[in-house]
């Protein structure tokens, strides 16, 4: 493993991963929250903040960015498309740029729909992305600002990665969503499987993240709107995959 990963959990249930590279000792903070209880569990980690990875702009992932550069001078990292909503940034991603982080790199994906502008970082040496809002665990954002194919393409980008990348997101959503996912897709083993386990992580107060691609290739019906099988489940057989996808949107919207 190529990166530490370590993380809090703000708010109610926003996950700040952090992350350090060994070798050059950069740290990153991906979305803070706030910044307070990032500083304090960097602290108790004798991490020494030097960047802060933003997904898209909302405040429960931002929230932290000014008062985190004020305190460590930490350079601030965010989509392009929507630097303007993103406070403090330094440097700003476009699709398929990458950004040296220590002695690791980052490849940023631009996946819209919840946002306009939303980035995923991937770090393919470490095999983990981070997704922010775009896709959770069993889940995809709502989409705020983007249209069902817009966000139907942004998955399909995340959908290339390998199988065996870890996937970090921004919420701990996965228990409301493995509920929703058995309504649309009751018959898939995996997803029991799933759905169990992350009932077991809950019940002993553990985080049901990192998932991997693997385990949502298989068991998340965002993911899963190309699938003949899931099609039918949702009465539209044969239908586009982007039609399949908007109307399980629209029914765990209405969930
Ligand atoms: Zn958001
Ligand atoms: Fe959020």
């Amino acid at each position: 493993m190529t990166l530490e990963i370590d993380h809090l959990i703000c708010l109610r249930d926003n996950f700040v991963w952090l992350l350090r590279e060994p070798r050059s000792g950069a740290v990153a903070a991906v979305d803070p929250s706030e910044a307070l209880p990032v500083k304090a569990k960097l602290d108790q980690l004798g991490w020494k903040l030097t960047h802060i990875l933003n997904t898209h702009h909302h405040n429960d992932h931002t929230g932290g960015n000014l008062e985190l550069k004020k305190l460590t001078g930490a350079t601030i990292v965010g989509p392009k498309a929507d630097q303007e909503r993103i406070p403090g940034i330094d440097v700003a991603l476009a699709d398929n740029e990458t950004y040296k982080f220590g002695e690791e790199t980052a490849r940023v994906y631009d996946i819209p729909g919840h946002t306009k502008g939303h980035i995923a970082f991937w770090f393919e040496q470490a095999k983990a992305v981070f997704a922010g809002d775009t896709l959770f665990s069993l889940g995809c954002g709502r989409m705020f600002e983007g249209t069902a194919p817009m966000m139907w393409a942004s998955l399909s980008k995340l959908h290339r990665l390998p199988g065996d990348t870890r996937l970090y997101c921004g919420h701990e959503y996965t228990q409301a969503n493995a509920k929703f996912a058995l309504t649309v897709d009751p018959d898939n083993a995996a997803l029991k499987k799933r759905a169990a386990e992350v009932d077991a992580l809950r019940a002993a107060g553990k985080p049901t993240l990192p998932s991997t691609m693997a385990v949502e290739y298989a068991t998340n019906p965002f993911l899963r709107a190309a699938d003949p099988g899931l099609a039918r489940q949702v009465g539209l057989p044969g239908a586009d995959p982007v039609a399949v996808f908007a109307e399980v949107r629209g029914r765990k919207d209405r969930f």
